[in-house]
C-alpha cells in the first residue's frame, strides 16, 4: 500500500504541492490528470525523491519517510524510499552509450548489487515482456521512440519496485507509436502492478484506472472512480478541465 500525507513542495516562493493526501491500494492503478503546471510531475518526482518534499510523509510498502521543512533528509532513507518505485519519464531517458540490455541491467547492478548473470537473465525476461527480446543488443539511437519507451518500462521494473510511476509516457511519441506503449502498460495493469500514471490520454485513463485524481494548482480537486470522475464530475474545476479536452 502507498500512503502520502500532507505532502508539500515549494520551489523558491512558489508552492507547487499544497498538502497532497493519497492512498493507493496494492495492485491498483491511479491516474493523475490536471492542467499544465498543476504539479503532476512534481508529485511523481517527490514520490521517487527526485525532488525532496518540503513536508509530509510518504510510505511505500515497508519504506516510510517523514519530511520536515528545514531538516535535511537522511541519504540512506532517501535511497531506501527511492528504491520502492520505478519511474518512466516522458522522454525516454535511456543511457545512450549502453545497449537496451545494459540499460535494463544497470540499476540491478548498482542499486541492488545483483550478480551480473542474474541481472542479465532478469533483463532479458523483462525485454521479452515488453516485446523487445530481439533488440537486446541495440543502442537507443537504433530504436524507435516507442521501442525506447518500452525499454524504459523494462528498466523501471528491473529493480522490482513496489510502485511504477509513469509521467506522460506517450506524449513525446508519434501517434502510431503510442499504441504499443499503452499496450504494455495495460498488460502491467492486468497483472496487478501498482501504478501511478500521469496521462492526457483520457480514453486510456478511463480504461486502465481504478481511481482518478484531478490536481489543480497543487491541490487534489477531485478523486473518484473513472466512470464517476469522467462521467459525472462533482467539482466545477473538474467539469471545466474535462470540457476543455472534448
Ligand atoms: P505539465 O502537464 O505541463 O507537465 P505538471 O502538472 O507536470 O505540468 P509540474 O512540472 O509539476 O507541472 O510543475 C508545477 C510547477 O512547478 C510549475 O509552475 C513549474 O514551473 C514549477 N517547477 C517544476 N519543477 C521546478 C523546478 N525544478 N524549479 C522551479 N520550478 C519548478
Ligand atoms: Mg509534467
Amino acid at each position: 500500500m502507498i500512503e502520502v500525507r500532507g505532502l508539500t513542495k515549494a520551489f523558491g516562493e512558489q508552492t507547487v504541492l499544497k498538502g497532497v493526501d493519497l492512498t493507493l491500494e496494492k495492485g491498483s492503478v491511479l491516474v493523475v490528470i490536471g492542467p499544465s503546471g498543476s504539479g503532476k510531475s512534481t508529485l511523481l518526482r517527490c514520490l521517487n525523491v527526485l525532488e525532496t518534499p518540503c513536508s509530509g510523509t510518504i510510505a511505500i510498502g515497508e519504506a516510510n519517510m517523514a519530511f520536515t521543512r528545514g531538516a535535511k533528509a537522511k541519504r540512506s532513507d532517501v535511497l531506501t524510499l527511492r528504491r520502492q518505485s520505478g519511474m518512466v519519464f516522458q522522454a525516454y531517458y535511456l543511457f545512450p552509450h549502453l545497449t537496451a540490455l545494459q540499460n535494463v541491467m544497470e540499476g540491478q547492478l548498482t542499486t541492488l548489487r545483483r550478480a551480473k548473470e542474474e541481472a542479465k537473465e532478469r533483463a532479458l525476461a523483462l525485454l521479452t515482456k515488453v516485446g523487445l527480446r530481439e533488440k537486446a543488443d541495440a543502442y537507443p539511437h537504433q530504436l524507435s521512440g516507442g521501442q525506447q519507451q518500452r525499454v524504459g518500462i523494462a528498466r523501471a521494473m528491473s529493480i522490482d519496485p513496489q510502485l511504477l510511476l509513469f509521467d506522460e509516457p506517450t506524449s513525446a511519441l508519434d501517434p502510431e507509436l503510442v499504441r504499443e506503449v499503452l499496450k504494455v502498460i495495460r498488460e502491467l495493469a492486468k497483472e496487478g502492478r501498482t501504478m501511478m500514471i500521469v496521462t492526457h490520454e483520457m480514453k486510456f485513463a478511463r480504461e486502465v484506472a481504478d481511481r482518478v485524481i484531478l490536481i489543480d494548482e497543487g491541490v487534489i480537486v477531485e478523486e473518484g472512480r473513472p466512470e464517476q470522475l469522467f462521467g459525472d464530475p462533482q467539482q466545477e474545476r473538474t467539469q471545466q478541465f474535462l470540457s476543455r479536452l472534448m
